[in-house]
C-alpha cells in the first residue's frame, strides 16, 4: 500500500461539502450512524486512555449506531421467542444498535470547524476537520507520536483488505490527482479487528441506557455536550477487552482525567467554533493552535 497525502488530508476532513456528488460511505449501509459526520476515526481503549492522559478528553466524542425497521423487528421477535434481552433500545425515539440491552458505540476524534483547502483545492473553506490536523500544512501534529491512532496509521489499509473503496479512492474520483498509488492490502494491518475481541477494546456499550435520555437526542442533532461526551469517553476508558465490565474505578479516574481541560485542545476548538464562517485562512492554526501548544508539523519540503 502507498498513498500520497501531500495536500490531501481527505481522511482528516469531512470535505464531502465540497463535492456532493462523491458517496458518503459511512451514511450508506443497514446500520446508519446516530451522528452525520463522516471520517469517523475509532480508537481503541489504550489509546482513549493515552488522550485522556495527556488532557486532550475535550477531543473525544462517541458515535452509536440506529437499527433499519426490519431488524428492529427481527431483533423484537427473537427476544419474545428467546426471552433473552435482545430486545433493540429505544431512547429519545431512536431505536439503537446494542448488545444485553446496551447501546454500542464508539469513541473517536472531534472535527471542530477550521479553514482548510484540502485535495488540491485553491479556495479554503471551513470544513469539519479533526481537531489534530494542522489547517496550513493538511499534516497531523500527532504523527509520530505515542498518540497516533492505528487507525490512521493503517488507512486505508483496512479498506484495501476488506475490498471497499478508500477515501483516496474519492478524492481522486472528485479531481483530486493520483492518492492511491499501489493497492496491494498491507500484510500486518496493526489495531484490534473487527469481531467479539472488539468489544470492550474498540466497541464499547454503555451501562447505564437509563441516564441517557436526551442525550441521544442532542447527539443526533449534532448538539451533543461535554457532559454527554464525558459519559460515554469515561465509559469506553473504564471497559475490559473480550467483556462488557466496567470498572467504576477506572471511570471515576477517567472523569477525573476527562475534567482536566489544560491541554490545548479543549479552548482552540471553542475558538474554532467561533471564528467559523469569518474568513478562512489556514493560517489561523498558528494563533488558535500552536500559541496554546500545539506542536508544530513539518511541511512538505
Ligand atoms: S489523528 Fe491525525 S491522521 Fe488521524 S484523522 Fe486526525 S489529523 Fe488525520
Amino acid at each position: 500500500m502507498r498513498v500520497d497525502c501531500e495536500g490531501c488530508a481527505g481522511c482528516c476532513i469531512d470535505w464531502h461539502a465540497l463535492a456532493p456528488d462523491v458517496e458518503e460511505a459511512e451514511q450508506t449501509g443497514d446500520r446508519q450512524p446516530l451522528d452525520d459526520a463522516t471520517n469517523f476515526v475509532p480508537l481503541e481503549r489504550d489509546e482513549i486512555r493515552a488522550m485522556l492522559d495527556a488532557g486532550h478528553g475535550d477531543a473525544l466524542r462517541p458515535r452509536l449506531w440506529t437499527l433499519p425497521e426490519e431488524e428492529e423487528e427481527a431483533d423484537a421477535a427473537a427476544a419474545e421467542s428467546t426471552n433473552e434481552p435482545t430486545a433493540p433500545i429505544e431512547i429519545d425515539g431512536y431505536r439503537l444498535a446494542g448488545v444485553n440491552g446496551r447501546p454500542v458505540f464508539y469513541v473517536g476524534l472531534r472535527k471542530p470547524p477550521k479553514p482548510v483547502a484540502p485535495a488540491g483545492r485553491e479556495d479554503p473553506a471551513w470544513l469539519p476537520t479533526c481537531t489534530f490536523l494542522d489547517p496550513d500544512t493538511l499534516q497531523c501534529r500527532i504523527h509520530d507520536t505515542e498518540l497516533y491512532p492505528n487507525a490512521c496509521a493503517a488507512y486505508p489499509g483496512f479498506n484495501l483488505l476488506l475490498d471497499q473503496q478508500t477515501e483516496c479512492e474519492r478524492v481522486e474520483a472528485s479531481g483530486g490527482g493520483e492518492r492511491l498509488l499501489d493497492d496491494e492490502p498491507p500484510s500486518d494491518p496493526p489495531g484490534v479487528g473487527l469481531g467479539p475481541q472488539a468489544l470492550g477494546a474498540k466497541l464499547f456499550a454503555h451501562p447505564d441506557p437509563g441516564a441517557l435520555a436526551g442525550t441521544i437526542e442532542r447527539i443526533a442533532d449534532g448538539e451533543g455536550t461535554r457532559d454527554d461526551r464525558r459519559s460515554f469517553v469515561t465509559t469506553a476508558a473504564a471497559s475490559a477487552p473480550g467483556t462488557l465490565a466496567v470498572s467504576e474505578g477506572w471511570r471515576e479516574r477517567a472523569g477525573v482525567a476527562f475534567d482536566d481541560q489544560s491541554s490545548w485542545v479543549s479552548d482552540a476548538i471553542e475558538e474554532w467554533e467561533e471564528l467559523a464562517g469569518g474568513e478562512a485562512d489556514p493560517t489561523l492554526g498558528d494563533r488558535v493552535e500552536e500559541d496554546r501548544g500545539a506542536p508544530e508539523t513539518p511541511g512538505w519540503d
